[in-house]
C-alpha cells in the first residue's frame, strides 16, 4: 500500500462529506440550504485587490525570503500591535505561510516527539488532532462544557498536564462553539501554565477580528506578557478580511522555534505567493482596515442574533450559547432527537441528524461529533440573513410537519 498507516488512519473531514453531498443534491436541482461552510461570504477590502494588482503592473514573480518579505513582516508586527494590542517581537520572529493552518502544522512538525502530547480543549478544530497524529505525538483532548461557556478550566488543564506536555492549544474565538476566553479565565490558565516552565502555548487567533464583545479580543499575552517567550501567535487574513483563498497566515514566535518552522517551510512550499504577500503587506498597514473591521463585526452581529433567534424557535432546541466571536452557532441538539419526527425516523446520533436534514429538508450542518463533542450541530452563520430565516424556516417545517 502507498499511503503511509498513519495517513490511512486519519478520518476523512466529515465536513468535507457533508459540502460533497450538498453539491451532488443541488446538481440534481434541490435547493440546498448549507450552513457548514467555514468561510465569509462577504468581500475582502479593496486595497487587497489593488495591492495585488500593483504587484502585477510591477512585474513581482521572483521567490521571496522563506519566511516573507521585510515588508510583511513590518506590517504584521504593526497590525499584531494596532489590532490585537500585542507587542514585544522583532521582524526575525515572524513567518508568512500559506494559511495559518500550514503555520500550525510547520509549528507543530517542528518542535513534536513520539512521546509528546498536545493538550486540545474539546470541541476542537479538526485540524489539530489530525496534525498532532501525523506529528506522531500524542493528542489529549479535554472535554470542555456547555455550562461553563465550552471554555477549558484550569482545574482541568492542570488535570491533563503530564511530564510530556508539549502544547497547549487555545482559540478563542473557537472554531465550532464560537466561545471568547474572558481575561479572568486566561489569567488562571496563565497561572497554571507558569507552573510548568516547558508548555508551549499555541494561541490560534485566527477569529481574533471577530471578537463581538471586546476588541482587541482578550488574550492571554495581555493578562501575563511574561509567557511571550513560549507563545506561538498564529492569525491571517482568510477570517478578518474574507479572504480564505489568498493562503496568507503568519506566526509569531521566539526565535528558536520560528527558526525551525521556517526550516520545515523552506523544505515544503517555501513560503506564500509574492504578490498576496505584497498585497497583504499594504493592505494590514492601511488605516481604513479597522472600518472594514467593523463594518464586518456590524453584519455578523446583525447575522448572530437572526441565527440564534430563528433556531431558538425549533422544536426541541436546547438553550442555545450566543457565540461571542468568530460565525458559528454549536447548538445542542439533544432534545431535537427526541423529537417525534426524529424518533419516528429512527435518528439516533448528531451524525445520523445532520445526515437525515440535508437528504431530507436539504439543509446542511455539521455534527459536533466531527469536532469532538457528541450531541450538537454547528451552523455557520456566514451566509446571507436570508438563507438563514428560509433555511430555519424550512428545519420547522420538517419537524412539525407529519409525513
Ligand atoms: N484555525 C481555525 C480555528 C480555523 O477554523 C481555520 C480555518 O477554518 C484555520 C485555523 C485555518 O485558517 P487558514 O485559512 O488561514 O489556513
Amino acid at each position: 500500500m502507498i499511503v503511509s498507516q498513519t495517513v490511512s488512519e486519519l478520518g476523512a473531514s466529515a465536513t468535507l462529506q457533508m459540502s460533497k453531498k450538498a453539491k451532488a443534491l443541488e446538481a440534481q436541482g434541490h435547493k440546498i440550504f448549507d450552513f457548514s461552510v467555514g468561510e465569509p461570504d462577504l468581500s475582502p477590502p479593496q486595497v487587497l485587490f489593488d495591492g495585488v494588482m500593483e504587484a502585477i503592473k510591477e512585474k513581482q514573480h521572483l521567490y521571496t525570503p522563506v519566511s516573507g518579505t521585510l515588508a510583511i513582516k513590518k506590517s504584521i508586527l504593526h497590525y499584531t500591535q494596532h489590532h490585537q494590542n500585542l507587542s514585544g517581537w522583532d521582524v526575525p520572529q515572524v513567518c508568512v505561510s500559506t494559511g495559518a493552518k500550514q503555520v500550525i502544522y510547520n509549528a507543530l512538525m517542528a518542535s513534536l516527539e513520539p512521546g509528546d502530547e498536545v493538550i486540545i480543549p474539546s470541541p476542537y478544530w479538526v485540524s489539530y488532532p489530525a496534525i498532532v497524529k501525523l506529528s506522531g505525538a500524542r493528542w489529549v483532548p479535554v472535554s470542555c462544557n456547555e455550562h461553563n461557556g465550552f471554555k477549558l478550566t484550569p482545574e482541568a488543564l492542570q488535570a491533563a498536564i503530564t511530564p510530556n506536555t508539549k502544547w497547549l492549544v487555545l482559540n478563542s474565538p473557537n472554531n465550532p462553539t464560537g466561545t471568547v476566553y474572558d481575561t479572568d479565565t486566561l489569567y488562571r490558565l496563565a497561572e497554571v501554565l507558569k507552573k510548568f516552565p516547558k508548555i508551549f502555548i499555541l494561541s490560534d487567533d485566527i477569529y481574533e477580528a471577530l471578537c463581538y464583545t471586546h476588541r482587541p479580543c482578550p488574550h492571554i499575552l495581555h493578562v501575563c506578557p511574561e509567557l511571550q517567550s513560549r507563545v506561538l501567535v498564529v492569525n491571517g487574513i482568510s477570517k478578518s478580511l474574507a479572504a480564505t483563498g489568498w493562503r496568507l497566515g503568519w506566526g509569531i514566535a521566539p526565535q528558536s522555534l520560528l527558526e525551525g518552522i521556517e526550516k520545515i517551510q523552506s523544505h515544503s512550499t517555501s513560503g506564500p505567493c509574492c504578490l498576496v504577500q505584497h498585497a497583504v503587506a499594504q493592505t494590514l498597514n492601511t488605516p481604513q482596515l479597522e472600518a472594514y473591521i467593523l463594518e464586518n463585526h456590524g453584519i455578523f452581529t446583525s447575522r448572530r442574533h437572526c441565527l440564534v433567534k430563528a433556531l431558538q424557535r425549533l422544536p426541541g432546541m436546547d438553550t442555545l450559547v450566543t457565540p461571542m466571536g468568530a460565525f458559528y452557532v454549536f447548538a445542542s441538539c439533544r432534545g431535537i432527537l427526541h423529537h417525534p419526527t426524529i424518533r419516528a425516523l429512527g435518528w439516533r446520533t448528531d451524525r445520523e441528524l445532520a445526515d437525515g436534514l440535508l437528504t431530507h429538508a436539504h439543509v446542511c450542518s455539521v455534527p459536533g461529533s466531527e469536532f469532538g463533542q457528541e450531541g450538537y450541530l454547528r451552523f455557520s452563520y456566514a451566509v446571507p440573513p436570508k438563507l438563514i430565516e428560509e433555511g430555519v424556516e424550512r428545519l420547522i417545517h420538517f419537524l412539525t410537519t407529519p409525513s
